[in-house]
């Protein structure tokens, strides 16, 4: 079980968040096995935005913020994407695989 990440979750009014015996309930932060936003840090969308709107700027100059323009080349224009021919060959072809955005070519990836 882990706790949402959301900086205000405790303050948003559902049942689910209130906890405590009759008379003294308070809201808590949600807590779950696993999350649906934020690879599994969010209970809501909500949740997620208001984590960024209070560490986003600190995030991003933590782990590098971007000063130039990244430019796109062969090398790095690799993109991750479902493969169509695997809806009709399940056991040939494999579900993802890699698509180079300027020559277009494919190779394959992690699934
Ligand atoms: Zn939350």
């Amino acid at each position: 079980m882990k706790y949402c990440q959301g900086t205000k979750c405790h303050t948003y009014d559902t049942s689910d968040r209130k906890r405590g015996v009759k008379g003294s309930k308070t809201n808590q932060t949600r807590k779950r096995t696993q999350f649906e936003y934020g690879h599994g840090d969010f209970c809501t969308l909500q949740c997620q935005n208001d984590w960024f709107r209070t560490h986003g700027n600190n995030a991003v100059n933590h782990f590098g913020r971007v000063t130039s323009p990244i430019i796109l080349t062969e090398a790095n224009a690799w993109q991750r994407q479902y493969n169509y021919n695997y809806w009709e060959n399940r056991d040939t072809e494999p579900q993802y695989h890699e698509v180079n955005q300027i020559t277009k070519a494919i190779r394959g990836c992690e699934q």
